[in-house]
C-alpha cells in the first residue's frame, strides 16, 4: 500500500498523527475534522496514499465501495440521514483542497446551500 511519510492524512491512517477517530478498518480510517464547518464534519480518507479523485480508477473500486458504505452509517449514526447530509470531495487547488490525500467531507446537522462556493 502506497504511503507517503510528509501526508499528514497518511499519518493519521497509520496511527502515527492524532485524530479523533470515529471509523477504523484495514482499508479507511474516519475522523472528526479539526475545523469544523458543520455540527457533523467527518473526513473519510483511504489508508492507501491516493492523492485526489482525480487519480481514481477500477482499481480503488473495493475502497470507495467501502469509505461510501461507512460513510452512510456514519450519517445515519450522527442522526443527520434523514434531514440531509453532503459527502463532497476537493479536488485539486481550483476546488479547494488543502490536504493532498483523498478525502470526503461529511457534512451535516444544518442547511447546505447549493451551489457550494
Ligand atoms: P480540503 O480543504 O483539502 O478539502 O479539506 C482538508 C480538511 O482537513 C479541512 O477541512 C481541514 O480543516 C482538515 N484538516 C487539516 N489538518 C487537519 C488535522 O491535522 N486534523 C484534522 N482532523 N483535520 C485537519
Ligand atoms: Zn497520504
Amino acid at each position: 500500500m502506497s504511503y507517503d511519510e510528509s501526508c499528514l492524512f497518511c499519518r493519521i491512517g497509520r496511527g502515527e498523527a492524532s485524530a479523533d477517530m470515529v471509523h477504523e478498518d484495514d482499508l479507511v480510517v474516519a475522523f472528526r475534522d479539526i475545523s469544523p464547518k458543520a455540527p457533523t464534519h467527518v473526513l473519510l480518507i483511504p489508508r492507501e496514499h491516493v492523492i485526489s479523485a482525480a487519480e481514481l480508477g477500477q482499481q480503488h473500486a473495493e475502497m470507495l465501495g467501502r469509505l461510501f458504505g461507512v460513510a452512510a452509517k456514519l450519517a445515519r449514526d450522527a442522526g443527520v440521514a434523514d434531514e440531509g447530509f453532503r459527502l463532497v470531495t476537493n479536488a485539486g487547488p481550483g476546488a479547494g483542497q488543502s490536504v493532498n490525500h483523498l478525502h470526503f467531507h461529511l457534512l451535516g446537522g444544518r442547511a447546505l446551500g447549493w451551489p457550494p462556493g
